[in-house]
């Protein structure tokens, strides 16, 4: 097949581990005979730098011409005043926003090989196999916000719809998976979780009955993550509250460097990225791990392009590499000699 993907590699650690992700899609093309156009466009710090705004007309152009984008992260201390009016984050809000992206899927799982990277007990991570939907175009980051001289606010509000829409992507997710689907809020304090319990309870009876739906108050969930993870399976929740959680959750892999994720909408476009941020400590070292990106490839293959067994390869690929013992700093085991970003690429690609 043929596909235009745009690549964002932003800022930090971006053009890094981007630069593996588009090796692996090269890869796949050459392997399963597809032809992939890749094209690079500016986001976050690099193009505030280059055009003085966040996110391009250019880019938000591209991006609508692609059938997907791959981005790196956005971000660094070069950027990082709090009082700027023009801010790296504020490009990646837009185009999430724009390609009108209201669902995050952010899978966890964790790999044998990686057990002892994570600081949780090896038998509480046992069957750890779970998804987040992270609603992720509305809430208190999209919310009016207000500051005076002492005084500060950011509204956290969500419509019907917009409850609706991504939980009826969790609950898709959910019937292909182990039909379990736990809706995170904070309904005993927040009335637009309130609103979020009882939607999510009225779509669940109605269109989902064969799904097993359970509440959960955030800062429960927080410490169900730690202590029973594997007992969850699909978890949907509202944008702050799946930020913070996924955060949480990546503990459980090891390292923010395994996490991939998938923004989408109601058609097959999405924009794929690893959950981490720009990483500036590690940043032109190139030993930032690469495979939270590679595995967003995956997902790009599956949820854009309709291309399963190429994802489910790329996904086996990684693992293999993991298996050699090919890891990064972030996870290789004390005193062992870690793989370089370009190293754990190259081992994706010999794997495939
Ligand atoms: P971060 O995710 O960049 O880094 C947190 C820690 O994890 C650091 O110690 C870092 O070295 C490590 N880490 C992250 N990714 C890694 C990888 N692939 N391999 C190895 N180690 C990795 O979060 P932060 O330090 O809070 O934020 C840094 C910058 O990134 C900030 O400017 C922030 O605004 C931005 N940020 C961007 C995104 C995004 O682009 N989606 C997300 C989060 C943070």
């Amino acid at each position: 097949m043929k596909a235009s993907i745009l690549v964002l590699a932003g800022d930090g650690i971006g053009p890094e581990v981007t630069a593996e992700g588009t090796r692996v899609l090269r890869a796949v093309a050459t392997k399963f005979g597809h032809t992939f156009t890749l094209t690079d466009g500016l986001l976050g710090g690099i193009a505030i730098d280059r055009t003085g705004t966040p996110i391009p007309a250019e880019t938000l152009a591209m991006a609508h011409a692609s059938d997907a984008v791959l981005l790196g992260a956005v971000g660094g201390p070069k950027w990082d005043d709090p009082s700027a009016d023009v801010r790296p984050e504020q490009g990646l809000f837009a185009i999430r926003s724009a390609l009108g992206l209201y669902a995050n899927l952010r899978p966890v799982t964790v790999h044998p090989k990686l057990v002892a990277a994570s600081p949780i007990r090896p038998e509480i991570l046992k069957g750890v196999d779970l998804l987040v939907v992270r609603e992720l175009i509305g809430g208190i980051y999209f919310g009016e916000k207000k500051r005076e001289a002492d005084w500060a606010s950011d509204v956290c509000a969500y419509s019907g719809d917009e409850v609706r829409r991504v939980v009826r992507r969790a609950c898709e997710l959910a019937r292909g998976r182990r039909k379990k689907l736990t809706s995170v809020d904070k309904a005993n304090v927040l009335e637009s979780s309130r609103l979020w319990r009882r939607v999510t309870d009225e779509l669940v009876r109605k269109e989902y009955p064969d799904l097993q739906l359970e509440h959960v108050l955030v800062d429960a969930c927080s410490m169900y993550l730690a202590r029973r993870p594997a007992s969850f399976d699909v978890i949907v929740t509202e944008n702050m509250f799946g930020d913070i959680l996924t955060d949480e959750a990546s503990v459980l892999a090891g390292s923010m460097g395994l996490l991939p994720s998938a923004s989408l909408g109601d058609g097959p476009r999405g924009l794929y990225e690893p959950i981490h941020g720009s990483a500036p400590d590690i940043a032109g070292r190139g030993i930032a791990n690469p495979y939270a990106t590679i595995l967003s490839v995956a997902m790009l293959l599956r949820y854009s392009l309709g291309l399963e067994k190429e994802a489910a390869a790329v996904e086996s690929a990684v693992s293999r590499a993991i298996d050699r013992g090919v890891l990064t700093a972030d996870v290789s085991p004390p005193g062992a000699l870690a793989a370089t970003t370009i190293q754990a690429g190259q081992a994706v690609v010999e794997a495939l």
